[in-house]
């Protein structure tokens, strides 16, 4: 627990990029924000200790977070069709709900520290305004690149006014932005995310420094990305990984080696300390600090971990320690994320009968579950046009041929309304 913020800042030099971008920034962009709004530092040591001493007494409350995922982009390619987005969703509830396939990967040395954070993600399905939304917002700029002086974050693509987009309601949203944050038309770094800092909300002038959410390269957004990074033989696989380590520093994670030496770690128990980041390899006899894990004892470095810079191709886990923590700030300081958020609608909520299946869906599907009684079914396309209202009185109902698209499909009857958010692929 030994100088575990001890924060070391670090010089950039432009020869650092020439081999690979740089993996997050997140740690970068805190000693930044830092200078501008001194405190913050210690603001986020307080709520991690608050957090950690707190912990979670839940591990199995399913936590939906709504997301917004802003594409912010200069080209075509920056312009990231919704096949990526809704494959990056994929993966965050895949690799937060521990059903990726690789878990299978991961070594037995470590098999009783891991689980399930029962933390899920969904593309808003309102706005702040209370329209409908497919939680997609697409911005086009004349930014070539969001990087700032020195290659630090700029932070423009956060707000209108710098060629960007302004953020929605961070209590209610995980906001997401994709966008170039290359240097010299070379990827400079993969992303970086605001860690909660001081209660209720932060940050004090969220609009003229960092502001709360997660950024993204576009190149390192989802695993079916048409544009990948793609760096020949480098050890960079794009898997949709950033955005899963990104969305751990949100919900309050660190590096699992501390950001230093053997002397700092990440102030999660179960976490073995490394003496540096795993340098993108997958290096599975590396043991470079001693530690005590419980009755486990000295563990080797974990490349599995999701909060290392090791290959996203040997990446598979959260610790339970990391899980309780990001919980913990989930029940806490994002508390206003998942209680009663009307950002992901009426879903569940009353008519939890209806069922839509299957979805997405090739344009024909069921909804099942109605009233014996007249039941209004309307679908709604993506900017809330009303495409078709159909009025039934039978348990179950065929849509057959709706074309390609997201749809919004409300079910009223006497007693109540329901909106399910559907994928036509
Ligand atoms: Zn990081």
């Amino acid at each position: 627990m030994k100088n575990l913020f001890s924060f070391t800042l670090i010089i950039l030099s432009l020869s650092s990029f020439s081999q690979q971008p740089h993996r997050c920034y997140t740690h970068e962009a805190m000693l930044e924000f830092e200078t501008s709004h001194p405190g913050y530092l210690q603001g986020v040591d307080e709520v991690f200790y608050r957090a950690k001493q707190n912990g979670s007494q839940d591990r199995s409350t399913v936590y939906t977070i709504p997301v917004v995922v802003h594409i912010v982009y200069n080209t075509p390619e920056e312009n990231l069709p919704d096949s990526v987005i809704f494959n990056q969703i994929e993966i965050l509830n895949e690799d937060y709900r521990r059903l990726n396939e690789d878990t299978t990967n991961l070594r037995d040395t470590f098999q009783t520290i891991v689980g399930d954070s029962f933390i899920e993600f969904q593309l808003a399905m309102f706005d702040p305004n209370g329209n409908p939304t497919t939680g997609i917002t697409r911005t086009s700029t004349t930014q070539t690149s969001f990087l700032g002086v020195g290659g630090m974050p700029a932070e423009g693509v956060k707000s209108d006014a710098n060629g960007g987009i302004d953020p929605w309601d961070q209590s209610r949203y995980l906001n997401i932005w994709v966008c170039d944050m290359s240097l010299f038309g070379s990827p400079f770094l993969l992303g970086y995310a605001t860690p909660p800092a001081d209660l209720p909300h932060w940050p004090a002038g969220s609009t003229d420094g960092m502001s709360d959410g997660v950024v993204i390269q576009y190149e390192a957004f989802g695993s079916n990305n048409p544009n990948a990074l793609d760096l020949g033989a480098g050890p960079i696989t794009v898997l949709g990984r950033t955005t899963v380590h990104e969305v751990g520093h949100y919900l309050g994670l660190r590096h699992i080696w501390g950001d230093g030496d053997c002397t700092a770690e990440d102030g999660i128990d179960d976490t073995p300390n490394a003496v540096d980041q795993s340098n993108q390899d997958c290096n599975l006899t590396a043991n470079t600090c001693t530690d005590n894990i419980g009755v486990l004892g000295d563990l080797p470095d974990m490349v599995e971990n999701y909060m290392d810079y090791s290959a996203e191709t040997c990446q598979n886990s959260f610790t339970l320690g990391q899980v309780d923590m990001m919980r913990a700030i989930l029940e806490n300081e994002r508390f206003d994320l998942i209680n009663g958020n009307p950002a992901i609608g009426f879903e569940e909520s009353n008519l939890s009968q209806v069922k839509i299946y299957p979805n997405p869906s090739n344009g024909n599907f069921v909804i099942e579950g109605l009233t014996e009684e007249v039941s209004v079914v309307s679908i709604y396309s993506n900017n809330g046009n009303l495409v078709n209202t159909i009025t039934a009185a039978k348990p179950q109902l065929e849509i057959s041929n709706l074309s390609a698209g997201i749809y919004f499909i409300s079910v009223q009857n006497d007693e109540s309304v329901e909106v399910k958010k559907i994928v036509v692929l």
